[in-house]
């Protein structure tokens, strides 16, 4: 499976102009990487229809409105990010359930997410992360929630374009946990979500999923999660803002 990593920006950068240098500067270092890493970037809504302008990297959004269309003031379809090259589409980010950072989403809300992304033939980053560190090996009680409230109902067809990140809220811009016991704590967490996955929508599609990593990631950290961790790809915040970091994440990915 080739290995992905996936760029989510967030708020940044400031301007249009640096999101244009952003991309321009990350997609000249990797496009002699493109066989082994699939690189996407996923920029605020404002600037998706310039990076798709700019840069030949697959394009991917930070969320989605599960409607079609209609009278519901700033949101945007699935059919629209869709029309303008997006072809992935992070679901059920933390900072989006989250009251304090998003619009306090629900499950209710991310599975209708998941169902629009899929039936629009895009593909689905389902977020997933218990919000405590755990310390024993025991499946997170939130993680399979997530993992089962995401998919219910969704039509096992369209499945094949389903990704599941592991993303703890913990481990989220939080420096201290970028180590070998968390790259540890990613393996076995990797292997439960596979397990749950191939209960939830059988053995073929679960083994073709891709499950990712995020929380921390950077140049120094990246080989270590995906090599020890066993995952098959990254989705990188705060360090996808610096070209030199991330272009040094992806390099390193495709050496492995
Ligand atoms: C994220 O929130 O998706 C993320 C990966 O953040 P960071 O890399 O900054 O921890």
């Amino acid at each position: 499976m080739k290995k992905l990593v996936i760029a989510n920006w967030k708020t940044n950068p400031k301007t249009a102009r640096e999101a244009v240098l952003l991309a321009h500067a990350v997609e000249k270092s990797v496009r002699h990487v493109s066989r082994k890493v699939e690189v996407v970037l996923v920029p605020p809504f404002p600037f998706l229809s310039l990076i798709t302008y700019h840069s030949s990297l697959k394009l991917g959004a930070q969320d989605v409105f599960w409607e079609r269309g209609g009278a519901y003031t700033g949101e945007v379809s699935a059919s629209q990010l869709k029309s303008l090259g997006v072809s992935y589409v992070i679901v059920g980010h933390s900072e989006r359930r989250s009251p304090l950072t998003g619009g306090g989403e629900t499950s209710e809300m991310v599975r209708k997410k998941m169902t629009a992304v899929l039936k629009m033939g895009m593909r689905a980053v389902l977020c997933v992360g218990e919000e405590e560190r755990k310390k024993e090996t025991a499946f997170p009680p939130l993680v399979r929630e997530e993992l089962h409230e995401g998919l219910r109902g969704v039509n096992k067809s369209l499945l094949r374009n389903l990704i599941v990140v592991y993303e703890p809220p913990w481990a989220i811009s939080s420096h201290k946990h970028a180590k070998p016991d968390t790259a540890q704590n990613v393996f076995e967490m990797s292997i439960l979500i596979r397990r749950e996955l191939v209960h939830l929508i059988g053995k073929k599609r679960a083994m073709r999923t891709p499950i990712l990593y995020g929380g921390s990631v950077d140049e120094k950290n990246a080989v270590l999660f995906v090599r020890e961790g066993r995952v098959d790809g990254l989705l990188v915040g705060g360090a996808s803002l610096h070209p030199k970091n991330f272009i040094g994440i992806v390099r390193s990915i495709a050496e492995i």
